[in-house]
């Protein structure tokens, strides 16, 4: 298993993701130059790749789509209602995009989507299965029981940490964009994805926390209210690496 998150934030999102030889990118929310760049430095050429993944129809998602299926035409998959908001975006080639409504089976390779809360046609969260597991859950409003089993398992778990809501309140943001981040389908709280991470049964060895807001969070806030929640509720952080993604850097494992 191979992930690195080639961008994670408001300015576009991208990750790449390899499970018993079969190559995903989660999202194309960065340029196609770009995005050739990194995975090339990542020794995973854009032919390469089996499928695109797209959770919901963001343009921090899908700004790089349209371009980089016009450079290599692969396979995109995401649910119906997402696909029909993508092939209303300008230049998009629509016979790229492929219905996936809870999973696919790629090489042995078990994809699962599961549904997320969040203001967006049909937002899904993936479960990559193989030998190991990898489960990525961005931009969500609150974790539904529904993403809490879903979330169990993983090997490697990318969690959006997008904010610290009193970091929000103080912060720029005009009253009605606030009311959207910290409600139901918005974006997912530092305490939140920590609480997350508490509730679950085994926990992964690798923790991404992703979408970091960068108006409302600070890389080092999110990563001590996760840790210092897990810490307050006895859990050992010994056994679970937390990493930081960011807008413009690859981190990986
Ligand atoms: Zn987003
Ligand atoms: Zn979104």
């Amino acid at each position: 298993m191979r992930v690195s998150i080639l961008a994670s934030g408001s300015k576009g999102n991208a990750a790449f993701i390899e499970m018993d030889g079969q190559r995903f990118l989660v999202d194309a929310g960065i340029g196609v130059r770009r995005l050739k760049k990194n995975l090339e430095s990542l020794a995973a050429p854009l032919d390469s790749l089996d499928a695109v993944l797209i959770t919901h129809e963001h343009s921090d998602h899908v700004q790089g789509l349209a371009a980089l299926l016009r450079a290599c035409p692969l396979p995109v998959y995401s649910r119906p209602g997402t696909l029909r908001a993508l092939s209303r975006r300008a230049g998009m080639p629509s016979d790229c995009l492929r219905p996936l409504h809870d999973g696919l089976e790629f090489g042995g390779v078990q994809v699962t989507a599961f549904a997320l809360s969040h203001d967006a046609a049909d937002p899904v969260g993936y479960t990559i299965r193989g030998s190991r597991q990898c489960t990525v859950a961005t931009d969500l409003g609150f974790v539904t029981g529904a993403v809490q089993s879903a979330l169990e398992g993983a090997d490697a778990l990318v969690l959006e940490a997008n904010h610290d809501p009193a970091l929000l309140r103080q912060g720029s943001y005009p009253w009605p964009l606030q009311q959207r981040i910290l409600g139901n389908r918005g974006h997912l709280a530092n305490s939140e994805a920590a609480w997350a991470l508490a509730r679950m049964r085994k926990r992964p060895a690798k923790v991404f926390l992703a979408h970091l807001s960068a108006e409302n969070n600070r890389p080092e806030l999110a990563g001590d209210t996760v840790r210092g929640i897990l810490h307050d509720q006895g859990i050992p952080l010994s056994d679970m690496e937390i990493a930081l993604a960011r807008q413009d850097e690859i981190v990986g494992l």
